[in-house]
């Protein structure tokens, strides 16, 4: 069942949607060579704590830390760790928090100093597939329109798209209904209605759609080692559009 949330319940996601947003904010400040991605969960910590709030990841059915970090060929589920990033690389920082009982959830792919055309051509066109998902979106659709148009985004940008892991409901829970694939038919699935708060997140590839999972049972990078990349917001569905709950 798809929950319809309550005035009182969005208000609470839109708190817990800004301190998410913050982080991210303050994140692209300091990225650059250099720095490890646990000096970033660390930031991502404090911030969330200052705020009232809980990193809704750490020890998420046994999750190490607060922030997935995953690093060039990794496409989610990364763990932070002390290695220094280098000019070059990519890293996806996926963060949740927990406000009075309410979870927002966003990630973004940064790039660290300067990087190769191909790999600013996956960032831009990657972040272009979530927000062509979300343009479609207004109460009334069906849920596999935001599915539809996000794959035709990455067909378009001869992007692979992942299809192990998908977009979700959001609220009281980190993971609630639907599942929200990142391909397939329009007008398919559930019809949206207004006070519905969804996370989508399209994570897409530079080569093959293939992944391995590390021996952790956690960590997910693609088959062919090619860089991934992947951006997600959590968004309220209203009569006319939509709301993202974690803006920047
Ligand atoms: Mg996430
Ligand atoms: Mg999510």
């Amino acid at each position: 069942m798809i929950t319809i949330k309550s005035q009182r319940e969005i208000e609470i996601m839109r708190k817990a949607g800004i301190i998410v947003g913050k982080c991210h904010n303050e994140i692209a400040k300091i990225i650059k060579p250099g720095i490890s991605s646990n000096e970033i969960n660390n930031l991502v910590v404090e911030i969330i704590k200052n705020a009232g709030a809980t990193p809704s990841f750490l020890g998420y059915g046994g999750f190490p830390a607060a922030i997935c970090a995953s690093k060039n060929e990794q496409i989610v589920h990364g763990f932070p760790n002390d290695i220094p990033l280098k000019e070059g690389d990519i890293i996806s920082i996926d963060i949740g928090a927990t406000y009075n009982g309410y979870v927002a959830d966003s990630a973004w792919t940064y790039p660290v100093g300067k990087v190769s055309i191909e790999v600013e051509n996956l960032l831009l066109n990657t972040k272009q597939a979530l927000f062509e998902g979300l343009n479609v979106i207004k109460e009334g659709i069906h849920l596999s329109d935001i599915s539809h148009a996000i794959e035709l985004h990455a067909k378009k940008s001869n992007l692979s798209i992942v299809q192990e892991f998908a977009g979700h409901g959001v609220g009281s829970k980190l993971h609630e209904a639907p599942e929200i694939l990142n391909y397939g038919l329009p007008n398919r699935g559930p019809i949206l209605k207004a006070g519905m708060t969804l996370a989508i997140e399209p994570m897409l590839n530079l080569g093959t759609h293939r992944i391995k999972i590390s021996k952790n049972g956690w960590e997910t990078s693609t088959a062919d080692k090619k860089y991934s990349a992947h951006y997600e917001h959590s968004i309220l569905v209203t009569k006319l559009g939509y709301e993202i709950l974690t803006k920047q």
